[in-house]
């Protein structure tokens, strides 16, 4: 077992079981030993691997979508990019560097990264010294310096906690990690108190109704993250822009995965030691944005996305300016939006104060 796996064991024994999001925050960001803790886990010899990190395409062409957003705010002075979770950097820096196409965005600029991990932030400030732009650091959304504000994350909301609820005798109840009765030398799964009214209420109105032994999964952490904007967006307009895994419609089931070396390995065995995501219910979150007064487009599927912003053209100059590349770069453009890799199962969505012109990206016709 794994250091947090050992000081879970212990606790759990003298104070009985914690929620599925309990666990997960435990495992992710316990300042010690979480998996963010301590180290850079995002890269091909790492544990897992992200679009920004594949290609620097996808954050050029984030990066043009940035300037299009700075357009549509009215190019205010100064202007806020912020970053929510940026992994290594890489979407960041090579999103600055397109943006450089429109000199008075980076004259303007002011870049925050929201980041948890002190690990990461190293790596996150070796890796953007380069781009010569103001860069500050926030260890959290509310913390954003005011101002008009586009504000990025791509698979950031999937590592947020996430609330697992188990449909039981007619009701819903709490997913909980326990003992396990058979072996208390290790974590198991059990099922807790039934959920009140208000958490009940939390559960996807389509999956409500769901039939004894299902599973719904309740998100609090992007309703955190949609309230802090749609408060922000009111102050100061400003436009979001997530790039995650997740359906388009809601679904029950578990989708809590844990990743150890770009493989999936059992979710409680060692915790810590493996990244844990789930997927993001992307109606659910642009309900929330709406209901909180925000405008959202999207869902649409990471392949379309790209594509609309001009991936295959972008794909065309790289590959004029290194032949030598040829294999690689086709490689990263299969890799980011065919339909058995990134294309579908990823999905983007724009959330933006209202009264902003459509941004580019979600075009249904596209
Ligand atoms: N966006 C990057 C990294 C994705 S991994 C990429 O695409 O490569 C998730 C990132 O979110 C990590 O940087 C992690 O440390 C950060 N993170 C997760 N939850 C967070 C939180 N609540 N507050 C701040 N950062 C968080």
């Amino acid at each position: 077992m794994s250091a947090i796996g050992d000081r879970l064991l212990e606790r759990i024994g003298r104070e009985g079981p914690v929620s599925v999001a309990a666990f997960m925050a435990e495992a992710l960001f316990d300042p010690r030993d979480g998996f963010y803790a301590t180290k850079n886990p995002i890269g091909a010899g790492e544990d897992f691997i992200t679009a920004p990190v594949i290609s620097q395409m996808f954050g050029e062409l984030i990066g043009l979508w940035c300037v299009q957003a700075w357009m549509d705010l009215g190019q205010p002075r100064p202007f806020r990019l912020a970053e929510l979770g940026p992994g290594t950097g890489a979407m960041m820096a090579d999103a600055l560097r397109a943006a450089r196409a429109a000199p008075g965005l980076i004259d303007a600029v002011d870049v925050t990264l929201v980041e948890a991990s002190a690990a990461l932030k190293m790596v996150q400030g070796r890796t953007l010294t380069p781009a010569g732009v103001m860069t500050g650091w926030a260890d959290r959304i509310e913390s954003v310096p005011a101002g008009p504000a586009v504000i990025l994350g791509n698979e950031f909301l999937d590592c947020l906690p996430v609330r697992q609820a188990v449909k039981s005798g007619g009701a819903w109840r709490e997913r909980m990690v326990g003992l396990d009765p058979e072996d208390p030398a290790r974590l198991a799964f059990g099922t807790g108190p039934v959920l009140s009214p208000e958490d009940a209420a939390l559960i996807a109105p389509a999956l409500r109704d769901a039939a004894d032994g299902s599973l719904a999964e309740i998100r609090p952490g992007d309703r955190q993250v949609v309230d802090a904007l749609a408060a922000r967006f009111t102050q100061h307009p400003g436009r979001a822009l997530f790039i995650d895994y997740g359906p388009a419609e809601p679904e029950t089931g578990d989708t809590l995965q844990a990743l150890k070396a770009h493989e999936k390995v059992d979710v409680l065995s060692e915790p810590g030691t493996a990244d844990l995501t789930a997927r993001v219910d992307f109606a659910s979150l642009a309900a929330a944005a709406r209901e909180a007064g925000l405008d959202v487009h999207g869902p649409v599927t990471q392949a379309q996305f790209l594509s609309q912003m001009g991936i295959e053209v972008r794909a065309a100059a790289l590959l004029r300016a290194n032949p030598d590349r040829k294999q690689e770069i086709a490689r990263q453009l299969w890799r980011l939006t065919d339909g058995e890799q990134m294309g579908s199962l990823f999905k983007v969505i724009a959330l933006s104060s209202p009264g902003l012109p459509a941004p580019p990206g979600f075009d249904a016709h596209g």
